[in-house]
C-alpha cells in the first residue's frame, strides 16, 4: 500500500535520482533528530564565532527554534581563508596528495554520507521542511552520486600535448584555481553542498563555503563526516552566518580566488560586483529562472498533467528551475486546466514527516510572506485563481497549492519569480508564437516541452533559449549531465564534465628541445 501511495506521490523520483526506492526501504524517522553541531567548522576544527554571537535556526512546520548556530563574520571568514589558503600551499598534504587519494576521499566521504542516509535526511527535513520521504530517496542519494562521480574523475581530468611548431614540446596542466569560496541557498542544502564540493576537491582545490541562515544544520553533519573520512585541516571550512556579512566578506575577499554562488539574481550581481572591485577572482552563477513549460496539443494529457505538477509544486515550488510559466495550446487548454486544478487540489500538503506528505512548509516566513505577496498581486492585476490561494496551516509556513489561469505574459506573476506553490498556465496558439513569448524573459534556466511530434520537440528545443531543455519530462538531472543558464540565470555550469572546467586553470608548459621529430 505504502509503495502504490508513495509511486503516486512521488512519480518521478527514478526520474531525479535515478534511484529505485520502494516506500518499503524508508525507515521510520525520528521528527526530533539530536542536533550534533551548530559552529563554524574551521581548519578540521569546531570553533565559536570571533564575535561569539550566534542566531536560532527554526523549524518551519512549527515555526519553533530548534538550536542557536555560530554565526561567522568578516573575522571568521578571514580565519577560513587562511586555513584553506595554508591547506593550499605549494608541497601541503593536500597539494602533494596523489589525484587518485583524493578521489579516494571524496569516495569515502560519500560512503560515509550514505551509511548516514536516515539521520541526514530526518536533520534536512527538520531544517528545510522538504518531506522526509524526499530527503531520503531522493536528496540524499543523489548526494552520494555526485560525490561518487566527480571522486571518479580526480584521476581522469587530463591536459594535453600539444603540437606546436618548432623545436618544443608543449603540453597543458589542469591546476586547480586556488582557495574557493562558496555560497549555497537553502532549497536543496545537502545537494547543494555537493554540487560545490563534488567538483572543487576532485580538482584538488581549498573551499570556504557559506551556508544558508535558514538551513544551517546537515551541512555541518557533513563537515563532521569531512573531517573522519580524513581530509587534511583546512580544505574544507564551512560557515554559517548571514549574506550581507559572511557572504559579502567572501565575495570580496583579497585572498579567495574563486567564488561560486547559487542564489538570487539580486545578489548574483552583488557577488559579480564584488569581484570587480576587488581582486577579480573568476565567478560562477548559478541564479533564478522562470522557465516555461510548453504543453502541445498532441502531447499525451495524463503525463503532461502529471509532468506539470511536478514541474511547479516539486520541492514547495522551490526549484529555480521549476516550470513556473506553463503554455498550454489553446485547444486542450480547458481539459488541461481542469486536470490540473484537480491535481493541484489532491496534493498532500502537511507534516513533513508523515510518509504521506508531498509539500511541507515553505523555508522560513520571509518566503511565506512574499509567496502570499505573489497570490495578491495575481488576483489583483486579473488573473483567475483556479484552486488554493491561501495559508494551509494555523502554524508553520504551509501555503496551499494554487493555480491561476488566464495569466497574461505582462502580469507580476508571469514573469517574476515566486518561488513557491504557485502555477501559472498561459494559452498560445502556434508554436512559433510559443517560442517568442516563451524566450521573452531576462532568464534562461531551464525549459520543458510536451508533444509526440519530433519536428516540434527540435522546433522548440533549438529555439528556446535556456541553459536545459527537457523533452516530454522535467526536473530530470544527473550528475554525468550539466546545469547552468543563459542570461541572468547564470554563467557557468555545474556538473558533469563541465563542472570541472569552473574548478581548473589551465597552464600551458613550453620546452625547448633538441629536435623535434613528428
Ligand atoms: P539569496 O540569494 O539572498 O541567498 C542565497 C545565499 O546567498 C545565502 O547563503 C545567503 O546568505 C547569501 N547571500 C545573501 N546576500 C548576500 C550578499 N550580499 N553577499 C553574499 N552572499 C549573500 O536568496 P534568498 O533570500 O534566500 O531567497 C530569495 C530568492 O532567491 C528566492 O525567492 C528565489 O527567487 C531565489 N533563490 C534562488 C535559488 C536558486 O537555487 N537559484 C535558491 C534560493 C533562492
Amino acid at each position: 500500500m505504502l509503495r502504490v501511495v508513495l509511486s503516486r506521490t512521488f512519480p518521478r523520483i527514478s526520474g531525479i535520482s535515478n534511484c529505485q526506492y520502494s516506500a518499503a526501504a524508508i525507515p521510520v524517522p525520528s521528527a526530533q533528530p539530536k542536533v550534533h553541531y551548530n559552529k563554524l567548522f574551521i581548519n578540521n576544527e569546531w570553533q565559536d564565532a570571533v564575535s561569539k554571537r550566534s542566531f536560532p535556526t527554526i523549524n518551519p512546520a512549527t515555526g519553533e527554534v530548534i538550536c542557536q548556530v555560530a554565526e561567522a563574520d568578516k573575522a571568521d571568514v578571514d580565519k577560513a581563508v587562511k586555513a584553506a589558503r595554508e591547506a593550499f600551499r605549494f608541497g601541503s598534504p593536500w597539494r602533494r596528495m596523489d589525484a587518485s587519494d583524493r578521489g579516494l576521499l571524496l569516495s569515502r566521504l560519500a560512503d560515509a554520507i550514505e551509511r548516514d542516509t536516515a539521520y541526514l535526511a530526518e536533520l534536512e527535513t527538520l531544517d528545510n521542511g522538504k518531506p522526509y520521504a524526499v530527503s531520503y530517496s531522493v536528496d540524499v542519494p543523489m548526494v552520494v552520486k555526485c560525490l561518487r562521480y566527480y571522486a571518479g574523475w580526480a584521476d581522469k581530468w587530463e591536459g594535453k600535448t600539444i603540437p606546436i611548431d618548432g623545436d618544443f614540446f608543449c603540453y597543458t596542466r589542469h591546476e586547480p584555481i586556488g582557495v574557493c569560496g562558496q555560497i549555497i541557498p537553502w532549497n536543496f542544502p545537502l545537494l547543494m553542498q555537493a554540487w560545490k564540493l563534488g567538483p572543487a576537491l576532485a580538482t584538488g582545490n581549498t573551499v570556504v563555503m557559506k551556508v544558508a541562515e535558514q538551513t544551517p544544520l546537515t551541512a555541518l553533519y557533513v563537515a563532521s563526516l569531512i573531517k573522519e573520512v580524513g581530509f587534511p585541516p583546512g580544505v574544507v571550512n564551512i560557515l554559517p552566518g548571514m549574506g550581507p556579512s559572511a557572504g559579502s566578506a567572501i565575495a570580496s575577499h583579497m585572498d579567495v580566488d574563486k567564488v561560486a554562488f547559487t542564489g538570487s539574481t539580486e545578489v548574483g550581481h552583488l557577488i559579480q560586483q564584488a569581484s570587480g572591485s576587488s581582486n577579480l577572482k573568476k565567478v560562477t552563477l548559478e541564479l533564478g529562472g522562470k522557465s516555461p513549460n510548453i504543453i502541445m496539443s498532441d502531447a499525451n494529457m495524463a503525463e503532461a498533467v502529471e509532468q506539470s505538477h511536478f514541474a511547479l509544486f516539486f520541492n514547495q515550488g522551490q526549484c529555480c528551475c521549476a516550470g513556473s510559466r506553463t503554455y498550454v495550446q489553446d485547444t486542450i487548454y480547458d481539459e488541461f486546466m481542469e486536470r490540473s486544478v484537480e491535481r493541484a487540489k489532491s496534493r498532500v500538503v502537511g507534516d513533513p514527516f508523515n510518509m504521506k506528505t508531498e509539500q511541507g512548509p515553505q523555508v522560513d516566513e520571509e518566503q511565506f510572506k512574499k509567496i502570499l505577496g505573489y497570490i495578491s498581486s495575481g488576483k489583483r492585476e486579473g488573473a483567475k485563481l483556479m484552486c488554493g490561494g491561501g495559508v494551509a496551516a494555523d502554524r508553520g509556513y504551509f501555503i496551499q497549492p494554487t493555480i491561476f489561469g488566464d495569466v497574461q505574459d505582462g502580469m507580476t506573476i508571469a514573469h517574476e519569480e515566486i518561488f513557491g506553490p504557485v502555477m501559472q498556465i498561459l494559452k498560445f496558439k502556434t508554436l512559433e508564437e510559443v517560442v517568442e513569448r516563451a524566450n521573452d524573459t531576462k532568464y534562461g534556466l531551464a525549459a520543458a516541452v510536451f508533444t509526440k511530434d519530433i519536428d516540434k520537440a527540435n522546433y522548440i528545443s533549438s529555439g528556446i533559449r535556456a541553459g536545459t531543455v527537457w523533452i516530454n519530462c522535467y526536473n530530470v538531472f544527473g550528475a554525468q549531465a550539466p546545469f547552468g543558464g543563459y542570461k541572468y540565470s547564470g554563467n557557468g555550469r555545474e556538473l558533469g564534465e563541465y563542472g570541472l572546467d569552473n574548478y581548473t586553470e589551465v597552464k600551458t608548459v613550453t620546452i625547448k628541445v633538441p629536435q623535434k621529430n613528428s
